[in-house]
């Protein structure tokens, strides 16, 4: 994992991405935007590894050189990794690295992923991530070190956009006045929300979101489901391969609502009042959250047939 090949789409970037690592001319920050599950991480990910990579081919890294296999352990020396996390009550300070394991263990388990999946596997589901200030000095320690095996020092920064003011003001310095040969690679899924100031400092690497043959074909080649299913589902999915996965596992779920959708339209349709005050009241029981996912559902299902009718 962690190849341009593991990347669904987004060939243009992939090939522009390659032309300047062999060009020599990788740029000191760049920005990974674009909406969640486009691939944001991913092909950072796979940039890093071409760009550590010492035997690259033309289109991939090679998979067997040293850096390569320390890439495939996630143990690369000059790769490091900042993204948000959960403070514990007890614990006052708290830095990446104390959740490195969990992260490599995400980050390997999940080619795309958003935040929700994060706060899951760090059990923390409905708390506030964040990147704390304590983090600026760990930055600066990392990147202005020697680097150990590469001549590049990488570092992946997830949704920057969460980062403490304090923590984003050390960043900016670090762009300022950039070290040698060192590389930050931020994955954001909301790039107005970083300092306008970063902003400026930064390449933009703007990912669009993925076509509907694109998402179609890469989920019959992952699960091995027809092609109309896969249309099915890639339509619903609005360009990001991590909602189309979300939304074929959603699939039960989406029976219920389904069903739970017709039975409200046909007897609004025929004005049974009765029905429909008995329909809101069995419909109230799913509880909260699953109201939520049901509301938006219904919201979708209405723009869908209403388009299908223009
Ligand atoms: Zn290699």
């Amino acid at each position: 994992m962690f190849f341009f090949s593991d990347v669904i789409g987004h060939e243009t970037l992939k090939a522009s991405l390659i032309r300047a690592v062999n060009a020599g001319n990788i740029a000191h920050a760049q920005l990974f935007s674009g909406a969640e599950g486009v691939g944001k991480f991913a092909l950072a990910m796979a940039y890093a590894r071409y760009i550590h990579c010492t035997n690259r081919g033309a289109t991939d890294a090679c998979g067997e050189c040293p850096s390569c296999r320390q890439y495939n352990a996630l143990s690369h020396a000059d790769l490091h990794f900042v993204f948000p996390m959960v403070r514990n009550k007890d614990k006052k300070k708290i830095h990446c690295d104390d959740y490195r394991n969990a992260w490599n263990e995400f980050i390997t388990s999940n080619t795309y992923f958003g935040i929700d999946d994060w706060l899951k596997a760090m059990n923390a589901e409905n708390k506030q991530a964040i990147i704390y200030a304590d983090e600026s000095e760990e930055i600066w320690r990392k990147m202005t070190l020697k680097s150990f095996s590469s001549p590049y020092k990488i570092m992946i920064i997830w949704l920057p956009e969460r980062m403490n003011i304090e923590c984003a003001n050390k960043l900016l310095k670090l762009f300022e006045e950039p070290y040698p040969n060192t590389i930050f690679l931020l994955v954001s899924n909301a790039p107005d929300q970083l300092l306008s100031t970063i902003r400026s400092r930064v390449q933009q690497v703007s990912l669009p979101a993925l076509t509907l043959d694109t998402i179609a074909l890469a989920l019959q080649q992952q699960y091995g489901i027809t092609d109309t299913d896969a249309r099915a589902v890639a339509h619903l999915s609005s360009g990001s391969y991590l909602k189309a996965c979300n939304n074929l596992s959603l699939d039960e779920e989406n029976k219920l609502f389904f069903e739970l959708f017709v039975q409200l339209m046909r007897q609004a349709y025929a004005r049974r009042i009765k029905e429909l005050k008995a329909w809101s009241e069995d419909t109230a029981e799913l509880g909260r959250e699953r109201l939520r996912s049901f509301l938006s559902y219904v919201t979708r299902m209405i723009r869908e047939t209403y388009i299908r009718n223009l």
